[in-house]
Protein backbone atom coordinates (compact mmCIF):
# COMPACT_ATOMS: atom_id res chain seq x y z
CA UNK A 1 0.00 0.00 0.00
CA UNK A 2 1.51 3.73 -0.57
CA UNK A 3 2.60 4.82 2.07
CA UNK A 4 0.71 8.49 2.55
CA UNK A 5 -2.38 6.24 2.39
CA UNK A 6 -1.37 4.15 5.06
CA UNK A 7 -0.22 7.33 7.17
CA UNK A 8 -3.56 9.00 6.39
CA UNK A 9 -5.43 5.96 7.38
CA UNK A 10 -3.83 6.11 10.97
CA UNK A 11 -4.26 9.86 11.21
CA UNK A 12 -8.21 9.03 10.39
CA UNK A 13 -7.74 6.48 13.04
CA UNK A 14 -6.12 8.38 15.94
CA UNK A 15 -7.97 11.43 15.16
CA UNK A 16 -11.40 9.65 16.00
CA UNK A 17 -9.75 8.38 19.34
CA UNK A 18 -8.70 11.48 20.10
CA UNK A 19 -12.15 12.84 18.87
CA UNK A 20 -13.81 10.47 21.68
CA UNK A 21 -11.49 11.12 24.24
CA UNK A 22 -12.35 15.15 23.97
CA UNK A 23 -15.55 14.67 24.07
CA UNK A 24 -15.81 12.34 26.69
CA UNK A 25 -13.95 14.80 28.85
CA UNK A 26 -15.60 17.91 27.45
CA UNK A 27 -18.91 15.66 28.76
CA UNK A 28 -17.55 15.37 32.35
CA UNK A 29 -18.57 19.11 33.95
CA UNK A 30 -21.95 18.77 32.50
CA UNK A 31 -22.38 15.58 34.51
CA UNK A 32 -20.60 16.76 37.06
CA UNK A 33 -23.58 19.57 37.50
CA UNK A 34 -26.22 16.98 36.34
CA UNK A 35 -24.87 14.86 39.58
CA UNK A 36 -25.84 18.01 41.70
CA UNK A 37 -29.83 17.54 40.93
CA UNK A 38 -30.44 14.84 43.67
CA UNK A 39 -28.63 16.79 46.12
CA UNK A 40 -30.45 20.23 45.23
CA UNK A 41 -33.87 18.03 45.71
CA UNK A 42 -33.21 16.96 49.30
CA UNK A 43 -32.18 20.42 50.16
CA UNK A 44 -34.84 21.95 49.17
CA UNK A 45 -37.17 19.22 51.13
CA UNK A 46 -35.20 19.78 54.31
CA UNK A 47 -35.23 24.02 53.58
CA UNK A 48 -39.04 23.66 53.17
CA UNK A 49 -39.43 21.51 56.20
CA UNK A 50 -37.36 24.53 58.27
CA UNK A 51 -38.97 27.02 56.90
CA UNK A 52 -42.86 25.65 57.87
CA UNK A 53 -40.68 24.53 61.32
CA UNK A 54 -40.25 28.60 61.77
CA UNK A 55 -43.42 29.87 60.42
CA UNK A 56 -45.23 27.51 62.86
CA UNK A 57 -42.88 28.71 65.49
CA UNK A 58 -43.77 32.11 65.32
CA UNK A 59 -47.90 31.22 64.51
CA UNK A 60 -47.15 30.04 68.27
CA UNK A 61 -45.70 32.87 69.68
CA UNK A 62 -48.39 34.94 68.00
CA UNK A 63 -50.76 32.91 69.64
CA UNK A 64 -49.30 33.06 73.64
CA UNK A 65 -48.82 36.76 72.86
CA UNK A 66 -52.74 36.82 72.13
CA UNK A 67 -53.34 34.47 75.51
CA UNK A 68 -51.31 37.35 77.58
CA UNK A 69 -52.91 40.41 75.85
CA UNK A 70 -56.25 38.67 76.53
CA UNK A 71 -55.29 37.98 80.48
CA UNK A 72 -54.27 41.13 80.83
CA UNK A 73 -57.54 42.38 79.30
CA UNK A 74 -59.49 40.62 82.26
CA UNK A 75 -57.34 41.92 84.57
CA UNK A 76 -58.12 45.03 83.55
CA UNK A 77 -61.86 44.43 83.46
CA UNK A 78 -62.04 42.91 86.99
CA UNK A 79 -60.47 46.38 88.35
CA UNK A 80 -63.65 48.19 87.21
CA UNK A 81 -65.58 45.34 89.40
CA UNK A 82 -64.57 47.75 92.57
CA UNK A 83 -66.11 50.66 90.55
CA UNK A 84 -69.31 49.47 89.85
CA UNK A 85 -73.13 50.86 91.13
CA UNK A 86 -75.91 48.78 89.99
CA UNK A 87 -76.33 44.82 89.51
CA UNK A 88 -76.84 45.53 85.52
CA UNK A 89 -73.17 46.99 85.50
CA UNK A 90 -71.70 44.33 87.42
CA UNK A 91 -73.06 41.40 85.42
CA UNK A 92 -72.42 43.21 82.27
CA UNK A 93 -68.11 42.98 83.34
CA UNK A 94 -69.04 39.28 84.37
CA UNK A 95 -70.53 38.79 80.58
CA UNK A 96 -66.79 40.96 79.41
CA UNK A 97 -64.80 38.16 81.45
CA UNK A 98 -66.57 35.38 80.66
CA UNK A 99 -66.39 36.20 76.45
CA UNK A 100 -62.71 36.41 76.85
CA UNK A 101 -62.21 33.14 78.72
CA UNK A 102 -63.73 31.71 76.06
CA UNK A 103 -61.41 33.83 73.57
CA UNK A 104 -58.49 32.33 75.74
CA UNK A 105 -59.60 28.74 75.79
CA UNK A 106 -59.73 28.78 72.16
CA UNK A 107 -56.50 30.12 71.72
CA UNK A 108 -55.05 27.79 74.20
CA UNK A 109 -56.97 25.10 71.79
CA UNK A 110 -55.44 26.76 68.75
CA UNK A 111 -52.14 26.20 70.54
CA UNK A 112 -52.25 22.81 71.94
CA UNK A 113 -52.70 21.84 68.14
CA UNK A 114 -50.35 23.88 66.24
CA UNK A 115 -47.86 22.25 69.24
CA UNK A 116 -48.47 18.75 68.14
CA UNK A 117 -48.08 20.09 64.29
CA UNK A 118 -44.95 21.54 65.63
CA UNK A 119 -43.92 18.22 67.50
CA UNK A 120 -44.30 16.18 64.62
CA UNK A 121 -42.53 18.33 61.76
CA UNK A 122 -39.93 18.20 64.02
CA UNK A 123 -39.44 14.53 64.05
CA UNK A 124 -39.03 14.86 60.41
CA UNK A 125 -36.19 16.80 60.30
CA UNK A 126 -33.11 14.52 61.37
CA UNK A 127 -34.11 12.03 58.73
CA UNK A 128 -34.48 15.16 56.12
CA UNK A 129 -31.24 15.99 57.11
CA UNK A 130 -29.76 12.36 56.81
CA UNK A 131 -31.12 12.18 53.37
CA UNK A 132 -29.38 15.62 52.28
CA UNK A 133 -25.91 14.06 54.16
CA UNK A 134 -26.29 10.46 52.36
CA UNK A 135 -27.08 12.52 48.79
CA UNK A 136 -23.65 14.36 49.32
CA UNK A 137 -22.10 11.73 49.82
CA UNK A 138 -23.16 9.55 46.73
CA UNK A 139 -22.36 12.80 44.81
CA UNK A 140 -18.98 13.65 46.37
CA UNK A 141 -18.40 9.92 45.01
CA UNK A 142 -19.70 10.40 42.25
CA UNK A 143 -17.44 13.27 41.39
CA UNK A 144 -14.62 12.31 42.35
CA UNK A 145 -15.28 8.88 40.16
CA UNK A 146 -15.46 11.64 37.19
CA UNK A 147 -12.67 14.12 38.13
CA UNK A 148 -10.22 10.67 37.96
CA UNK A 149 -12.20 10.14 34.73
CA UNK A 150 -11.29 13.53 33.44
CA UNK A 151 -7.99 13.19 34.46
CA UNK A 152 -7.34 9.79 32.89
CA UNK A 153 -8.46 10.82 29.60
CA UNK A 154 -5.91 14.04 30.04
CA UNK A 155 -3.00 11.82 30.29
CA UNK A 156 -4.20 9.25 27.17
CA UNK A 157 -4.74 12.70 25.48
CA UNK A 158 -0.78 13.48 26.30
CA UNK A 159 0.11 10.32 24.94
CA UNK A 160 -1.87 10.40 21.78
CA UNK A 161 -1.46 13.77 20.51
CA UNK A 162 2.04 13.62 19.98
CA UNK A 163 1.47 10.26 18.12
CA UNK A 164 -0.87 12.43 15.93
CA UNK A 165 1.79 14.64 15.23
CA UNK A 166 4.32 12.34 14.03
CA UNK A 167 1.59 10.58 11.79
CA UNK A 168 0.55 13.90 10.36
CA UNK A 169 4.64 14.65 9.90
CA UNK A 170 5.04 12.13 8.13
CA UNK A 171 2.71 13.12 5.55
CA UNK A 172 3.43 15.43 2.59
CA UNK A 173 2.76 18.97 3.19
CA UNK A 174 -0.34 19.26 0.78
CA UNK A 175 -2.19 15.99 1.83
CA UNK A 176 -2.01 16.68 5.57
CA UNK A 177 -3.22 20.13 4.40
CA UNK A 178 -5.89 18.44 2.40
CA UNK A 179 -6.52 15.84 5.38
CA UNK A 180 -7.25 19.00 8.11
CA UNK A 181 -9.58 20.83 5.84
CA UNK A 182 -11.70 17.98 4.93
CA UNK A 183 -11.92 17.22 9.06
CA UNK A 184 -13.42 20.62 9.52
CA UNK A 185 -16.15 20.27 6.02
CA UNK A 186 -16.46 16.81 6.35
CA UNK A 187 -16.90 16.59 10.80
CA UNK A 188 -14.37 14.57 11.05
CA UNK A 189 -14.53 11.85 8.63
CA UNK A 190 -11.84 12.24 5.98
CA UNK A 191 -10.46 8.44 4.93
CA UNK A 192 -13.11 5.95 4.31
CA UNK A 193 -13.86 2.48 3.70
CA UNK A 194 -15.35 1.46 -0.03
CA UNK A 195 -17.56 -1.09 0.13
CA UNK A 196 -18.39 -2.79 -3.36
CA UNK A 197 -18.43 0.54 -5.42
CA UNK A 198 -20.10 2.31 -2.74
CA UNK A 199 -17.77 5.75 -0.61
CA UNK A 200 -18.51 5.15 2.91
CA UNK A 201 -18.34 8.60 3.53
CA UNK A 202 -21.70 10.17 1.15
CA UNK A 203 -22.78 6.77 0.20
CA UNK A 204 -22.32 7.47 -3.64
CA UNK A 205 -21.33 5.03 -6.37
CA UNK A 206 -17.98 4.93 -7.72
CA UNK A 207 -16.63 4.91 -10.88
CA UNK A 208 -15.71 1.14 -11.70
CA UNK A 209 -11.95 1.92 -12.98
CA UNK A 210 -11.49 4.67 -9.79
CA UNK A 211 -12.51 1.05 -7.50
CA UNK A 212 -9.71 -0.83 -8.98
CA UNK A 213 -7.32 2.33 -8.19
CA UNK A 214 -8.45 1.93 -4.72
CA UNK A 215 -8.45 -1.25 -4.50
CA UNK A 216 -4.65 -1.63 -5.65
CA UNK A 217 -4.16 1.25 -2.85
CA UNK A 218 -0.83 2.52 -5.14
CA UNK A 219 -2.13 5.73 -5.13
CA UNK A 220 -4.09 8.37 -3.07
CA UNK A 221 -7.93 8.53 -4.25
CA UNK A 222 -10.35 10.68 -3.49
CA UNK A 223 -13.98 10.10 -3.98
CA UNK A 224 -15.93 13.00 -6.83
CA UNK A 225 -18.31 13.64 -4.47
CA UNK A 226 -17.57 13.78 -1.35
CA UNK A 227 -13.86 14.63 -1.97
CA UNK A 228 -13.11 12.20 1.13
CA UNK A 229 -9.74 9.82 0.95
CA UNK A 230 -10.98 6.77 -0.13
CA UNK A 231 -9.20 3.00 0.44
CA UNK A 232 -9.82 -0.78 0.31
CA UNK A 233 -9.52 -3.12 3.12
CA UNK A 234 -9.65 -6.98 2.10
CA UNK A 235 -11.57 -8.18 5.02
CA UNK A 236 -13.91 -5.23 4.15
CA UNK A 237 -16.42 -7.72 2.01
CA UNK A 238 -17.16 -9.95 4.97
CA UNK A 239 -16.58 -7.06 7.58
CA UNK A 240 -19.41 -4.95 6.17
CA UNK A 241 -21.94 -6.83 5.52
CA UNK A 242 -25.24 -5.77 3.37
ZN1 LIG B 1 -17.84 10.06 -1.08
Amino acid sequence: MNPQLKSLIQLQKIDNEIVELERGKAAIPQQIESGKAGIKEKQAQLKKAQDTLTELQKKRKDLENDVIIENDHIAKTKTKLGLVKTNKEYSAILSEVDTVKEKILILEDQELELMEVLERKEKELPSLKSNCKEQEEIFNTYKLKKEAEAERTEKELEIIRPRRSQIGSSLDAKLLGQYNKLFKARDGLVVVLVHEDICQGCHQKILPQQVIDVKMGETVNSCEQCLRILYWEETNESAVPK
